[in-house]
């Protein structure tokens, strides 16, 4: 019988990032068709809220930002749809309304130059815990890349067309990569639109499944250690990207014109 190789989970960590930049590639997608992948990806996976909720990404210039058009929802969304805008939100490229509820991601991306998209919806578990003032518990590896990475609003500032409201949002948020909202919704600022994707899909799933816990017992915390070394698992780039094609995959199947 051979021996068993007994390594250092570090071995095994650093293997599988090799095997994941060999293997996990995404197609040639443009910036504006992974945004409109991603508000097609949200729609399908409940977040839309008629005209509720805001995906933006950085443009190639310094100071302009991408964002849907004000009046289409998630699923109507389509590379060709999308807005330029500059930094004090007038419209550069594309025809439409400009959305005045994009104002407080400006805050963010003016304050976090590692931020490049932003995803901020009110799905309905999320909304349940903001108005409960429950702050996001992660305890479970689906979740864990929220784990001391998710803030908690626990006052509303009210719409958030004014700047008063990005600056608390901004300042709530801090330096993580997802804040809980009282009484609004869900918000993820992310170094890419395809990390925004994964982490908007996985809130609002890590909210469903606090309800459901909460409604037969209470969650048990997990180890600080553990939960940190999934966190990192969770964020790998290349894991992340393969997660962000496989839901783009599904929602490919039946809508080739969020490409056009
Ligand atoms: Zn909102």
């Amino acid at each position: 019988m051979s021996e068993v190789i007994i390594r250092d989970k570090a071995e095994y960590h650093a293997r599988t990032t090799d095997d994941m930049q060999r293997h996990l590639t995404l197609p040639p997608w443009s910036l504006r068709q992974k945004i409109a992948l991603t508000c097609r990806i949200l729609a399908a996976e409940g977040h839309e809220s008629a005209l509720a909720g805001q995906i933006t990404a950085r443009g190639d210039r310094p100071g302009t930002y991408w964002m849907l058009s004000f009046g289409l929802g998630f699923d109507e969304a389509r590379a060709s749809n999308l807005l330029l805008v500059d930094d004090d939100l007038q419209l550069l490229e594309g025809d439409g309304m400009v959305n005045p509820s994009n104002r407080f991601h400006l805050w963010i991306y003016r304050r976090r130059p590692n931020v490049n998209a932003i995803v901020h919806t009110h799905p309905p578990y999320c909304s349940a815990l903001s108005v409960v003032g429950q702050p996001l518990v992660a305890a479970h590896m689906d979740t864990a890349m929220f784990y001391d990475d998710c803030a908690y609003l626990p006052e509303w500032p009210g719409p958030p067309i004014g700047d008063e409201e990005g600056r608390i949002i901004h300042e709530a948020l801090g330096d993580k990569r997802a804040i809980l909202l009282a009484h609004h919704g869900q918000l993820v600022a992310t170094g890419t639109i395809e990390e925004a994707a994964v982490l908007a899909v996985f809130i609002e799933r890590a909210a469903h499944m606090q309800v459901l816990a909460q409604s037969i017992g209470a969650i048990k915390a997990i180890d600080p250690a553990i939960a940190r070394e999934a966190h990192d698992y969770r964020l790998k780039p290349r894991a992340v990207a393969a997660t962000f094609h496989y839901f783009a995959r599904r929602a490919l199947k039946h809508e080739r014109d969020v490409l056009e």
